[in-house]
Formats: C-alpha cells, structure tokens, sequence
C-alpha cells in the first residue's frame, strides 16, 4: 500500500521498499507504504504532524544495524530515514561536549573528538555503521562499557520532535542539572516510540593516552567467568573485559585461519586505559594468575589492537556458520558462570548449537544460536525458538534481563511484559499513551 505524505521525495522503488523492511536481525517485516530522508527537522515536523492527523505509522530508522526488529517496516507506515541528518554540528573543547545530527556514524563522531584530544566513549561493536540516533534510542553498549557506561551516561541534551510534530529540547548542555524529570532518561532507550531524535549533546571525555591489553586463556569457560569475579574484586577497573567460548573461539579459527582454541576453551579480553593503564593491568592479570592458562599482554596502541582482533570477528565468524539468532542476556556478574553453564545444557537438550561471548565486565552475555542457512523470511526452526525462550527464562529466573542493550524491538515484546511484571507494564503503557495518544510511533515494537 503506497502511502501520500505531504512531502516531496517520498521513496516507493520496490528495493528501497525492501531494505527498509528488516534491520541486521534478519526479521522479516513488511514492505512499508513509503521511505523519506529528510535533510531538514522542519521537514520531519510537517511530517509527524501530517502523520499525527491521518493516523499513519512512522517508523523511525538510523542504519538499520538493530538486532531487535525495531526499525523493520510495517505496511502503510512512512518509514523516516534520518540517515541524511549527518552534521557534527560542533565539539566543543572547553565544555568537552558535542552537538550532533541523529545520523552522524558513531565512529566518525569519536575520530572528530580525536582530533581535540577527546573521546566519544560509547563504542558498540557497530560503531563504524551505527547512527548515533540509533544508538540513543537503544541505549546501547559497547566494549569499553566495563569503565565508561552505556550511551545514557553520556547524553546530556535531546532535541526530539514529538508525535504531533511539535519540537522540544530536553534536558541542557551543562553537565549537572536536574530541573523537571529526568526525560532525556526517558527517551534514550525508547526505541522509536516516543518521538524522533532529531539532535543531541553528547558527553566528551579526555581520550586516553595510554592503552594496555591482555588476553587471557582458560581450561574451560566456568573458570573464564570465576577470573571476572577476580577482576571485579581486585579494585583495578578494565576499560574493557570481554568473554568469548571455545566454539566461537573455533568459529573465528576457521574464518581467519588463526589457532586461538589451541590456546584455550574461553578467553577474556582485559584492556585498561587512562595513566596508570599498565599499573593496573599488573593488577588485573596478577589477579587472575592463577586461574589463566596464558596469558599475553600488549601496551603500544597496533599490538592492543591486534588482540582485540578475536572479539571483532566473532559475530562475522558465528554468521558465515549459518543464520544467527542473536540474544543479549544480563545475569549478576556472579552468575555468569551458571548462566553460561545452563546455556550449554540448553543447547544440548535442544540440539542446537548455541556460541557465547560477550561484554563479562557487565554480565551481558550474547548467546547466538546458529541454526543451516535460510534466507531471511523462512521459519526459524522450532528448536531454537524454544532454545531461545529458555534462555530468556534462564535470565529472569537468575535475576537479568531479557535485553541489556540491543533493546525489545518486534522480536521481545512479549518476554518484555514478563520481565517488567503487569503494574510497570501498565505504567509504561499510559506514558506511552501520552506521547504518542495515536499509537503512530513505531507500533508493535518495544513496550
Ligand atoms: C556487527 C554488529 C555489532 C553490534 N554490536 C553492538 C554492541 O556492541 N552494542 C549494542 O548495543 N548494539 C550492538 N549492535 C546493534 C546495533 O548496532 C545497535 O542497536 C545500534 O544502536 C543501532 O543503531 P542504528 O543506527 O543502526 O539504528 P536502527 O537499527 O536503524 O534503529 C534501532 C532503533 O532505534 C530507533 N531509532 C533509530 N534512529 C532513531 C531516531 N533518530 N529517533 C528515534 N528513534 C530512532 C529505531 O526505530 C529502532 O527502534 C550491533 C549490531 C551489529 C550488526
């Protein structure tokens, strides 16, 4: 159904249709009636206001690298490309802040804080293909999450239009204020669905001079996540602390011809960073000495990177085995070891394969169940939605969450209502409501 918005350069090609119908979780959603790329926010307001009066859903998209079905198509709806909102309007030094267009790439906004001495600190494995508009509206992670947060933290300002078209700007470019509620808390992590971000003032932070990594092999994976609860209590902080298993360590082996599983069955990833990175990552490694099989540390900044170079592949490594369904579970730091331990019991009662790696340093692990290669709109086979649904289980029941940072989008909705219990669900339900009383934003998605 093709779709009459009130703008010139409304998209209806058959292929742009299609793009614009699934984001990197594979999900196949409809063809929606239309796609904008506005250069404008004027253009998004008249937009939003025409949406407002007809009733036509607005699907709000970045890059579409979401893994939750959240920026997919549905039919009839406009699907509002922010892509070509791509300034860094300015980074300013002083302050240590910058102010951005949704559609700037996140790596490009960090390369120009580099150049000030500065940097943007969230980093998802994305961060050369994601939009920062994306990234405020899925609140996401990264690796160096372990020190610096996720992408809330360092969120100062939004300007957001609303359903009804009307432009607001929340919160303030100073680094404290706490005037009103917190709605800048609010919309970060709202998925699309309680108005469009058309800009923002994002924190800098003094990029670090120095960078010290380790990678660390273990005899098994249970003994991997007993060396985070190590590194927790040594009171020396990674930057970054991440988890891969044997399979995917063999899964990256025979993508990149490397003998990583040679060394182990679960490496840990420790970076440390700022002056005394090296002091710290004495700490660290000292630490977990005795639990480690080996261990090899790198302080210039190309060796760093080299070792960090397993972590990079491992999502293209588990997708070039077959279709991936890829979770993104939170446990307790300390669980981590029973999560991963039931998980494997997951895969072997359910006959699928399951791989694990993940962000240690937050507990957020990513199981990806890879299951023989189908194209996109073909079943998932049955076996791995039950896998999927126990581990979702499994998370609730060891006190996590069903999404730490890839967000509820299409594919959660209903593991959503169960983790957030039916008094929060109704209270999420009338805030939504009240932004968004047509139900126009994103409908069928997250909450
Ligand atoms: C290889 C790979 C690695 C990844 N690694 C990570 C990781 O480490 N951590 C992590 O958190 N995620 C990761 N992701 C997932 C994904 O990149 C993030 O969710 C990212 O934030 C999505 O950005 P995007 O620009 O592609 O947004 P999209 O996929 O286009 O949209 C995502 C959601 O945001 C909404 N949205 C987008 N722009 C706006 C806007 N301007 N206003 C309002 N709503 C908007 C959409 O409606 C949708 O609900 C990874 C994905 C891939 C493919």
């Amino acid at each position: 159904m093709s779709v009459h918005a009130p703008l010139a350069g409304v998209l209806t090609d058959a292929e742009v249709l299609r793009a614009a119908s699934t984001d990197r979780s594979g999900w196949a959603g409809s063809d929606p009636g239309g796609v904008v790329r506005p250069r404008e926010v004027a253009d998004i307001q008249t937009l939003l206001a025409w949406a407002h009066r007809t009733g036509t859903p607005v699907v709000a998209r970045g890059a579409g690298t979401g893994l939750a079905a959240g920026a997919v198509g549905v039919a009839g709806a406009i699907v509002l490309d922010l892509s070509r909102l791509d300034r860094i309007v300015e980074v300013d030094v002083d302050e240590q802040l910058a102010r951005v267009e949704p559609g700037v790439i996140t790596a490009d906004l960090d390369a120009a804080a580099s150049a000030h001495g500065l940097m943007y600190a969230p980093d998802p494995g994305s961060v050369g293909i994601s939009t920062i508009g994306g990234n405020i509206a899925t609140n996401a992670g990264g690796l160096r999450g372990a020190k610096y947060g996720v992408t809330r933290d360092h969120v100062l300002a939004l300007d957001v239009v609303l359903a009804d078209g009307t432009l607001v700007r929340v919160g303030r470019d100073t680094i404290k204020g706490v005037t009103g509620y917190d709605l800048v808390g609010l919309f970060t992590g709202s998925e699309g669905t309680l108005g469009i971000i058309v800009g923002a003032t994002l924190r800098l932070i003094p990029r670090p001079t120095r960078t010290a990594t380790a990678t660390a092999y273990f005899a098994d994976i249970g003994t991997a996540a007993r060396a985070v609860t190590a590194i927790t209590r040594s009171g020396a902080r990674p930057a970054v602390l991440e988890i891969l298993d044997g399979p995917t360590l063999a899964a990256i082996d025979d993508l990149e011809r490397t003998t990583l599983r040679e060394r182990g069955e679960a490496l840990l990833i420790i970076q440390t960073d700022g002056f005394g990175a090296e002091e710290e990552l004495d700490v660290l490694t000292t630490a977990i000495a005795s639990l480690a099989s080996h261990v090899q540390t790198a302080t210039d900044a190309a060796a760093s990177e080299s070792l960090l170079f397993a972590r990079r592949r491992a999502l293209p490594a588990l997708e070039a085995l077959g279709r991936t369904l890829i979770e993104d579970i939170a446990v307790p730091r300390r669980r981590m070891a029973e999560a991963i331990d039931r998980i494997a019991a997951i895969a072997r009662e359910e006959g699928v394969r399951i791989f694990v790696f993940g962000h240690a340093g937050d507990g957020n692990l990513h199981p990806i169940i890879v299951t023989e290669h189908a194209p996109a709109d073909a079943p998932v086979p049955a076996a791995a939605l039950r896998a999927a649904d126990r581990i979702f289980a499994l998370a609730l029941e060891l006190g996590g969450t069903i999404t730490a940072e890839h967000g509820v989008g299409r594919l959660k909705r209903g593991w959503a209502q169960r983790e957030l219990g039916p008094d929060v669900h109704a209270l999420q339900r009338r805030l939504k409501e009240l932004f968004d009383p047509r139900g126009i934003l994103n409908p069928g998605s997250s909450i």
